[in-house]
């Protein structure tokens, strides 16, 4: 590896997008929201109304997949083929559409050069499931950031009501297992710590006590 990487892997809603927006920042490193580009690929499915279960022409979709984050007013911005797609693709929705697309490893093998291209100098910050275990196995920190489904179900209801939307937590709460049963049992890639990650759960911790801790590690290790 030429520049550091560290990977931050675990379930959603434990925190891992503000923990490396925060971290990228302070140290000025590249940022990889892996995720965004399975909910990208869900959403240009859509729009191209490719079946969920076509692997061919999916795999074919990720492989020519037009998609850049630029960055605006300190925001980065989620662009597919020249649209703005940042809010549509955070919905609860989407992202059960990508975890779906997720499976097929044919999808998977077709993102997985366009990731690693983004360990770029002077070191990057990468946000995922599979970042330790698959896509930068020799990366030098790992972290599985863990947090109790109920607490990330509170989290997400927040943060939606934050933005004047309304949502069930029981429907909330069972969306989030549903993925997290579908993500850990898949057969390619399924999300686990990697052997050499050091493992934070988050329940009852604050974004700051997280940050800290893992930029003492960074510090420590890099
Ligand atoms: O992290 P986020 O919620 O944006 O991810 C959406 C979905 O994309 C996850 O539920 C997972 O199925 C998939 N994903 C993945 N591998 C990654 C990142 C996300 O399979 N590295």
């Amino acid at each position: 590896i030429l520049f550091p990487v560290v990977t931050i892997d675990g379930p959603g809603g434990a925190g891992k997008g503000t923990l490396c927006m925060l971290l990228a920042t302070r140290l000025g490193w590249h940022l990889l929201d892996s995720g965004a580009i399975y909910r990208v690929l869900a959403v240009a499915a859509m729009k191209q109304s490719v079946e969920l279960d076509d692997i061919a022409r999916l795999t074919e979709l990720a492989s020519n997949l037009n998609v850049s984050f630029p960055i605006e007013n300190n925001q980065v911005l989620i662009v597919l083929d020249g649209v703005n797609v940042t809010d549509e693709i955070r919905t609860e929705q989407t992202g059960n559409l990508a975890s779906k697309v997720a499976a097929y490893p044919e999808v998977r093998a077709a993102l997985l050069v366009r990731q690693q291209n983004f360990a770029q100098s002077p070191g990057l910050i990468a946000d995922g499931r599979d970042m330790g275990t698959v896509v930068f196995p020799s990366a030098s920190l790992k972290i599985f950031l863990d947090a109790s489904a109920e607490e990330r179900a509170k989290r997400r209801q927040l943060q939606l009501q934050q933005k004047g939307i309304n949502v069930n937590f029981d429907n909330l709460l069972q969306e989030i297992q549903e993925r997290d049963f579908r993500d850990r049992n898949r057969p390619v890639a399924p999300l686990k710590p990697a052997d050499d990650a050091i493992v934070i759960d988050s329940t009852s911790m604050s974004i700051d006590a997280v940050f800290n801790q893992v930029l003492a590690l960074v510090n420590q290790r890099i």
